[in-house]
């Protein structure tokens, strides 16, 4: 499609447009201060791995598409790899990146702005600067904490866990407060737990407790990394997790597998466990993740799922009652890895699906592939690796692993190398 206008593109679409007249209505506010373009203009709400992606793949389609990205943050931080950041293989200024540096080299907008509510009637979003109408909507927001998960339910506990052991998995300023915890950490069980359900970076939690457990040989602190787990082994790359543990910190790192977490007092630092109560000196405590609150509150969760994600066409990725809005990265309802790497593959098909849509076409579903490098060894630095790809099996009706996907658990100084490769390549993709 080349320069298809607003109007061309109503008309196509016309036919499938939502006219739901009950469909809530925002306050009238300020139109958004954003550049004029008479072509069809793609609104993306999130400037993460999935909503850079797609902003920059959209541009690859088709130049004339009218791209704004809303993101609330004024820099990027990289949470892949964000592990090596705790464990002082990576500073925060090799992680941190200017959205300006990225809609420049693709030629779309950047908008500085939190979206805060959406009127499907009149495809518009608001945002604290103004309204924005769209002839595509994206939504990428990332996930949300649900401390309820391990039995805390009470808003001042939940603050003060989120406050005092961060997880870690959200936000820059969680690693920040996570960092000083381990600079000031000298004795004492430090505890990591991996949550139920599907959650955001499935290796994480097990590179994290290598990383810090190599910390503490390092500072030769006396102390011990306890990695609680309802799982009975890790929830990928079985095999070189466990033997990194084993081998690499045997007397630092205690996996707790098969253990279910039924409350947490962060005053007196217990962990209630469905064995034994744990007390714990300092930690990273990482629940159960949610498609970010936004998605329910606009109406475009599943009630049926669990963790609240969207209900969507799976190989679309369009809100099912409207084509006109999709929800894509860590909110989507498949059981692809929540990973940066998937939501990057995903963002390429993503983007060929609207560019089509707005030429009246559809676009083939193509796998969205998982990477996950994983630091286990600092000294030297060694990784291991996961790679899968997903397939939807019509008979079952259940999405599988495609038989291409494989651990790959021997740890090696060439996937130690190829970890930070894969940083680079994607920073250069999209920043420049
Ligand atoms: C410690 C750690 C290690 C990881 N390691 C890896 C790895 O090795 N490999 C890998 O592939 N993945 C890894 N991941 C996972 C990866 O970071 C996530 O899967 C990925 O970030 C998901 O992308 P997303 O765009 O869905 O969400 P996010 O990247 O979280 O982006 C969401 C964006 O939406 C913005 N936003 C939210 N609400 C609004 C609003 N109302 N208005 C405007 N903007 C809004 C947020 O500010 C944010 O920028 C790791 C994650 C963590 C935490």
């Amino acid at each position: 499609m080349t320069g298809l206008s607003r109007r061309g593109f109503s008309a196509l679409l016309g036919a499938s447009a939502i006219t739901s007249l009950s469909l809530p209505s925002i306050s009238a506010s300020h139109k958004a201060e954003l550049p004029d373009s008479r072509n069809a203009r793609v609104v993306i709400v999130g400037g993460g791995w999935s909503g850079l992606s797609i902003a920059n793949y959209i541009k690859n389609e088709n130049e004339k598409i009218d791209v704004v990205l809303v993101e609330r943050r004024t820099s990027f931080f990289s949470l892949p790899l964000s592990n090596l950041f705790i464990g002082g293989l990576m500073t925060q200024a090799q992680l941190t990146h200017r959205f300006e540096n990225a809609a420049k080299l693709s030629g779309y907008v950047y908008f500085n702005a939190s979206m805060t509510e959406l009127d499907r009637s009149k495809r518009r979003i608001e945002t604290n600067k103004g309204w924005i109408g769209y002839d595509s909507l994206v939504l990428a927001p990332g996930v949300d904490y649900d401390y309820s998960s391990f039995g805390v339910k009470d808003p001042k506990a939940v603050a003060e866990l989120k406050s005092n052991f961060p997880a870690g998995f959200v936000s820059v300023e969680e690693q920040l407060k996570i960092k000083k915890q381990l600079a000031n950490f000298e004795k004492g069980v430090f505890v990591l737990t991996a949550p139920p359900g599907i959650y955001r970076c499935a290796a994480s939690p097990y590179e994290r407790a290598c990383l810090i457990a190599a910390t503490f040989k390092q500072r030769k602190i006396k102390g011990k990394v306890v990695l609680i787990d309802s799982r009975e082994e890790p929830a990928v790359n079985g095999e070189g997790f466990l033997t990194a543990f084993e081998e690499l910190y045997g007397d630092t790192i205690e996996y707790m597998n098969s253990t279910g977490i039924e409350g947490i007092d962060p005053h007196t630092k217990v962990i209630k466990t469905d064995f034994d109560d744990i007390k714990f000196d300092g930690g990273a405590i990482y629940p159960r993740t949610r498609a970010a609150g936004m998605i329910e509150r606009f109406g475009l969760s599943d009630p049926a799922s669990p963790q609240k994600e969207a209900k969507i066409d799976p190989f679309n990725y369009n809100f099912v009652e409207d084509k006109h809005v999709y929800v894509t990265g860590d909110c989507r309802p498949m059981p692809f890895s929540k990973s940066a790497s998937v939501a990057n593959s995903e963002a390429k098909h993503v983007a060929k699906v609207i560019s089509a849509r707005l030429q009246g076409r559809e676009a083939k579903w193509v796998t969205p592939e998982s990477v996950c490098y994983s630091m286990v060894n600092t000294q030297p630095q060694e990784a291991i690796l996961s790679r899968s790809f997903y397939r939807f099996d019509e008979k079952s009706k259940q999405w599988a692993f495609d038989p291409k996907s494989k651990p790959y658990n021997t740890r090696s100084e060439t996937f130690g190398k190829e970890t930070f490769n894969w940083g680079k390549d994607h920073f250069r993709e999209l920043f420049g």
